[in-house]
């Protein structure tokens, strides 16, 4: 499995060093065939190359089976006349990552606001109220008059059909129980497309049981009785409130793994941002971008059939687990290590 690493800008170097780490133990362990390629994107790719990402950096990622890319200052990359492009909507477009894949569950060892809970959101990753994803030139925000602005959000059929199909079949090999969430009692039109086409695409899934709640009210239900939920699928930006909630509900915003995928391509991305308040200071949990890893492991252990990626996966979630119970880790999520020495925890646990 080819493999293209880039660690990202702020606490990026530092957790996605740790993540290398883990998957190069845990390629010895099973004995994986993992060719690594380490490039940058994002200030690093902007000093080198005048842009935050290349399109040599492209091509070399399109040829590669999976990218594990750190988290972006997204936030400081404003003119993309000046080569400040968000990298993560760069790839996620690039390679048509249209399934945005984010599980949280509770840990022993963890103590939460919730009940023990083990949910996945999947999220709509191409169009939505995302300004840089929903036209072939130029942004989806416009400013009318100095104080006057408005932001378009696009929702197509063929977008709501294929996150459906991701969601009810990851749904099928779990508990077989899929949420929708929505917006349709206002947002007729869109909402009611995204509505339609879940519903279409449960005809093919009699096995999974549905049930929708509309995004304000799940909030509240995500928040009492998470537990409740299994696999729930939501449009762009819903899902991006909904699962940074889940994964702070689970323990930790650092606890957040996530896979985008598309018919072709996976990238494993941590769900949290480049965290420049911690950066450089050895605090960063790295859980949250080891468990991404994994899930491109699982995710090419099912493209390619080869059992071994799927063991190596759950090798390092078993050892995740046994960290964060026996507090090997760091201070967000009650242990005292710095986030090199979690990583060494890490290491030592999945060789045991
Ligand atoms: P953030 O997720 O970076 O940080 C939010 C809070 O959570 C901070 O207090 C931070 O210290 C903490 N935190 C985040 N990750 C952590 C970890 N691994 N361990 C411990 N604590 C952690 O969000 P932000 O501060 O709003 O954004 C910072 C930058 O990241 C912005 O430029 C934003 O646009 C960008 N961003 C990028 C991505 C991405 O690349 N996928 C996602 C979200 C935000």
């Amino acid at each position: 499995m080819k493999i293209v690493v880039i660690p990202g800008d702020g606490i990026g170097p530092e957790t996605m060093a740790v993540a290398v780490e883990v998957v190069q133990a845990a390629a010895r362990r099973f004995k994986l065939a993992l060719d690594l390629h380490h490039d940058v994107a994002g200030h690093d790719s902007l000093r080198l190359h005048g842009a935050t990402v290349t399109p040599a950096l492209l091509e070399k990622v399109k040829a590669a089976d999976g990218l594990m890319l750190g988290p972006m200052a997204t936030y400081e990359f404003k003119d993309e006349a000046k080569g400040e492009i968000n990298p993560s909507k760069f790839f996620r477009k690039s390679l048509d990552l249209y399934a945005n894949i984010r599980p949280a569950r509770t840990y022993e060892g963890i103590p939460t606001l919730t009940g023990a809970f083990d949910l996945v959101v999947v999220r709509e990753n191409t169009e939505g109220f995302y300004a840089d994803r929903n036209m072939e030139s130029g942004g989806s925000e416009i400013l009318v008059t100095p104080d006057v602005s408005i932001s378009l959000r696009r929702i197509t059929r063929l977008c709501c059909e294929r996150i459906a199909r991701s969601a009810f079949e990851l749904a099928r090999q779990r508990r077989k129980h899929l949420t929708l969430v929505h917006k349709a009692n206002v947002l007729k039109v869109t909402d009611g497309m995204f509505l339609d086409e879940c519903r279409k695409v449960a005809a093919d899934f009699p096995d999974v049981t549905v049930d929708d709640f509309i995004v304000d009210a799940m909030m509240a239900h995500a928040v009492r009785a998470p537990e409740r939920f299994d696999v729930i699928v939501t449009t762009n930006m819903f899902g991006d409130i909904l699962s940074d909630l889940t994964a702070e509900l689970s323990g930790s915003l650092g606890l957040g793994g996530s896979l985008n995928m598309g018919a072709q391509h996976a990238m494993g991305q941590a769900a949290h941002g480049s965290a420049p308040d911690i950066a450089g200071q050895n605090l960063a949990n790295p859980l949250s971008q080891v468990l991404s890893a994994a899930m491109l492991l699982a995710w090419y252990a099912q493209k390619s059939g080869r059992g071994e990626y799927l063991e190596a996966a759950q090798a390092i979630e078993q050892a995740v687990e046994a960290c964060v119970a026996a507090r090997e880790s760091t201070r967000d999520v009650g242990g005292q290590l710095g986030t090199r020495e979690a990583g060494q925890a890490l290491v030592r646990r999945l060789l045991a």
